[in-house]
């Protein structure tokens, strides 16, 4: 037996490199990124390609190491995953929600991983747990919540709102019995993560009441307020309201403090979705759009939008400790280690998770490293940016849609020839956005407003500067003049 325990064991040692082997594929990794980063001034922002990383398929997982090691992996990468497709690192990314990659939290993601501390149970992680919660009372303080509020660091939005989905049905009481005669009220502009979380939920048969919006896509608070009055009268239980702090499609602000009077006089859960407006908090402008947000019983914001963290990192804050609590504890004989007075709260307590990634790290080395005042003075310039873009395309002759609220502007060239043909105009716009990203250097995203469809810019990457709002403000000049010729329209317009 000995024996064979030492032959795994010889085994089993290849999975911890030698320094030397460690050294080497450290150097050739971060070898990789530099390049990476050195050239994304002049990368592509969208590359179109046809096998879309189907190669990777021919080079399965098997028994044996890769022989060609580090460097045949790092093409393989190059090739069939850092080219295909989207390039959210790169400042040219104008669609969806940019993303961002700050590099600290790419360091940040190393240490952490390297350590691997126990991020989800204080006795056991006390000063992981410590520096999450420490965030999570940084957050606090920035959307004027109590310190004694509570939050965890999820995975993203869409994670932070089924949890904010969860702690208002179980603190407001929802059993089986009454999901089909709960109501929840969110504007027809609200994300599609609320749908599914509402269905994962267990609330499928619970009603969902779309509150219209105004001209600026705004939910119309009276609206909210005769609907909860009609629902009341009707012997249902209105429980759960969700304004938007930024809307993805447009970047509309609800009437955060309207909403909020709403919700307390008539005794709902008020959550305020601020995953991609959250930190325009942070300046000037944005701290007085958002006023109201303090008076929300949650908030979710997500630091891979607004703080330009890499992919992988929400937020759920939650003013009620219990409402959290009451869904997520546990204890099992296993998690012997019994808490003591003046612990932190752990995250296994206050979410679906038990072991989890050690997030924080990520988003605490680069507020430490860099300070908040960069980050205030891009969001800054992100809304600035916004409002240039705004000013020069509608100069361009463009049509554009309501003042931007934060860095979301909607826009679509309107050829006079067939502007009575809404499926032309649409077609011609989709066209153009084609025609855009065809080039590769940036990369829209269009929607559908009102039937018509309708280009996005959307402004959000650390690495967006003027200069690419001029590469994309030149290039839908270019684009339209030739799409003009390609439909005959250079006459009549
Ligand atoms: C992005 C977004 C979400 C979803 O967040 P993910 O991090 O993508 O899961 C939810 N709400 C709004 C308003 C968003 O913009």
């Amino acid at each position: 037996m000995i024996e064979k325990i030492r032959y795994f064991e010889k085994l089993a040692e290849l999975l911890e490199p030698k320094a030397k082997d460690r050294d080497d594929t450290r150097r050739r990794v971060v070898e990789y990124g530099e390049q990476f980063l050195k050239g994304l001034k002049n990368a592509n922002a969208y590359n179109a390609i046809s096998d879309r990383g189907a190669p990777l398929l021919d080079s399965p997982i098997s028994e044996e190491a890769e022989p060609a090691g580090i460097g045949e992996l790092i093409e393989l990468l190059k090739k069939n995953v850092d080219f295909p497709g989207l390039n959210p690192a790169s400042g040219g990314h104008l669609g969806y929600i940019p993303g961002g990659g700050l590099y600290y939290s790419a360091l940040g993601d190393y240490l952490a991983a390297v350590f691997n501390r126990y991020a989800a149970f204080f006795p056991i992680g006390p000063g992981a747990v410590t520096m999450e919660n420490m965030l999570i009372r940084w957050m606090n303080d920035i959307f004027g919540f109590p310190q004694s509020a509570v939050g965890n660091l999820t995975t993203g939005g869409s994670l932070a709102n089924l949890m904010a989905i969860v702690a208002a049905r179980d603190s407001k009481n929802i059993h089986s019995g009454d999901v089909a005669r709960s109501v929840v009220y969110m504007s027809e502009q609200a994300h599609h993560s609320f749908a599914k979380g509402l269905r994962i939920a267990g609330l499928r048969e619970c009603k969902v009441r779309r509150i219209r919006v105004d001209g600026r896509y705004r939910m119309i608070a009276d609206e909210l307020e005769r609907q909860i009055e009609m629902d009341k009268e009707d012997g249902l239980l209105p429980f759960f309201a969700v304004a938007s702090a930024g809307t993805t499609n447009v970047g509309a602000i609800d009437p955060l403090e309207g909403i909020a009077t709403i919700c307390r006089t008539h005794g709902l859960w008020y959550h305020v979705d601020a995953a991609y407006g959250g930190f325009f908090i942070l300046t000037e402008d944005g701290k007085k759009k958002l006023r109201g947000v303090e008076l929300a019983d949650s908030v979710t914001v997500d630091p891979h939008k607004g703080l330009f963290l890499p992919y992988g990192l929400g937020v759920i804050l939650v003013k009620d400790k219990n409402a959290l609590n009451t869904s997520h504890f546990d204890r099992a004989p296993y998690m012997a280690t019994p808490p003591a007075p003046g612990d932190e709260p752990s995250p296994c307590d206050l979410s679906p998770e038990l072991t989890k990634h050690f997030r924080g790290l990520r988003l605490w080395l680069p507020l430490k490293l860099h300070g908040v005042k960069p980050f205030r003075a891009c969001l800054e310039e992100k809304l600035l940016l916004a409002k240039y873009f705004y000013g020069e395309i509608k100069k361009s002759g463009f049509e554009v849609g309501p003042e931007p609220d934060l860095s979301i502007v909607t826009y679509r060239y309107v050829p006079e020839a067939i502007a009575d043909d809404l499926d032309k105009v649409n077609k011609f716009n989709e066209e153009l956005l084609e025609a855009v990203n065809d080039c590769g250097k940036i990369f829209i995203s269009g929607t559908t407003l009102e039937k018509k469809y309708t280009l996005r810019f959307a402004c959000l990457s650390f690495r967006t500067h003027l200069e690419t709002v001029d590469l994309l403000l030149e290039t839908l000049k270019d684009k339209v003049a030739i799409l003009k010729k390609a439909y005959c329209l250079d006459k009549a317009d």
